[in-house]
C-alpha cells in the first residue's frame, strides 16, 4: 500500500528535473482515462511545469496553462522518469514527454478517475468522491483541528479515523500502526474514548513519524526501534519484546502490542 512518504519520494525522484521544463508531448496510454485528449493537448502541450506538490497521495503538476494535473497513487500508483526509448509498461496511463528524450510516467493499473485535469490551482476544490481531507504534514493540520476533527468521530477506531482519507489524507496501514504505536495507543481504540490530551499525543506522533519517514526514510526504516521495521509473523515488540498480536481492523492486518499500548 503506498502511503504519503512513499508518494514524497517519488516526487524527490523527478521533481528537481522536471520542474519548469516544457512538455513536448502528451501521450495517453490508458484510454478508460478520464483525461481528454483534445484539452491535454491545448492545455499541456508546449507548456512549462511550474510546480510540483503534494496533497495526500495527490501529487499535482501546475502548469503556466494554469491548469494542474492531479495524480491519484491510489495502493499502486507509480510516477517516474523514463527514457522515451524504454516501451511504456503494460500499465502505462499516461505520458509526459520532455524535447530531451526522457519522459514522466504514472503507471496505474485499473481506475480510469487516476488523473484528472483540472482548471484552477484552488486544490479545496478538486476534492474526490468524498473529499479531500486535510494533508497530515501541512500547516493546517494543527493539534487544535486534529482535536475538532477527531471528536467528529467519535465511533471510529483511532486507526481508522487516522486511515480515513476523508479526514486526514495519506495516511495507510503501515503508518497508522506505526503512530498507534508511538504514541501508544492501541489502534482498535474508539476516538469517542479518548481524552482531548490523548488526543493532543496521537497528534504530535502523527506529525513526528509522518516526519521522519518523510526526511529521514532511510533512517526511519532501519531503526529497530519503529514497528514498521518488525511486521513479520511471531515478531516481538521493538520496546518491551513482547510478541506482538495481529488484529483486522478495516479488513486490515494489524500489529499491536498488548503490553505497551493501551486500550483507554
Ligand atoms: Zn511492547
Amino acid at each position: 500500500m503506498i502511503e504519503l512518504p512513499d508518494v514524497e519520494r517519488m516526487i524527490e525522484g523527478f521533481a528537481g528535473y522536471a520542474t519548469g521544463k516544457t512538455i513536448s508531448a502528451v501521450l495517453i496510454d490508458n484510454a478508460d482515462l478520464d483525461v481528454d485528449p483534445k484539452v491535454a493537448k491545448e492545455k499541456i502541450e508546449s507548456h512549462a511545469i511550474d510546480a510540483v506538490e503534494r496533497h495526500g497521495k495527490n501529487i499535482v503538476l501546475r502548469f503556466r496553462s494554469e491548469y494542474s494535473l492531479v495524480f491519484d497513487m491510489g495502493d499502486a500508483g507509480r510516477i517516474y522518469l523514463e527514457s522515451q526509448t524504454v516501451p511504456p509498461d503494460e500499465s502505462s496511463g499516461i505520458r509526459l514527454q520532455f524535447a530531451a528524450g526522457r519522459e514522466l510516467r504514472f503507471d496505474a493499473p485499473g481506475a480510469r478517475d487516476t488523473v484528472r485535469l483540472v482548471e484552477g490551482t484552488d486544490l479545496a476544490a478538486l476534492g474526490g468522491p468524498e473529499g479531500l481531507g486535510i494533508d497530515p504534514l501541512s500547516d493546517d493540520l494543527t493539534v487544535e483541528t486534529f482535536v475538532e476533527l477527531a471528536v467528529t468521530h467519535p465511533r471510529s477506531s483511532l486507526k481508522g479515523f487516522l486511515m480515513n482519507p476523508a479526514a486526514i489524507a495519506g495516511i495507510g496501514n503501515e503508518y497508522a500502526d506505526e503512530i498507534c504505536f508511538q504514541a501508544g495507543y492501541r489502534p482498535d481504540l474508539k476516538v469517542g474514548r479518548m481524552n482531548e490530551r490523548q488526543l493532543e499525543r496521537v497528534h504530535l506522533y502523527l506529525r513526528r513519524v509522518l516526519r521522519r519517514a518523510t526526511l529521514h526514510w532511510q533512517a526511519a526504516h532501519a531503526d529497530p526501534g519503529w514497528l514498521i521495521n518488525h511486521r513479520g509473523n511471531g515478531a516481538a515488540c521493538p520496546r518491551c519484546s513482547t510478541e506482538l498480536t495481529t488484529i483486522k481492523l478495516k479488513g486490515l492486518k494489524t500489529f499491536v502490542c498488548v503490553r505497551c499500548q493501551r486500550a483507554a
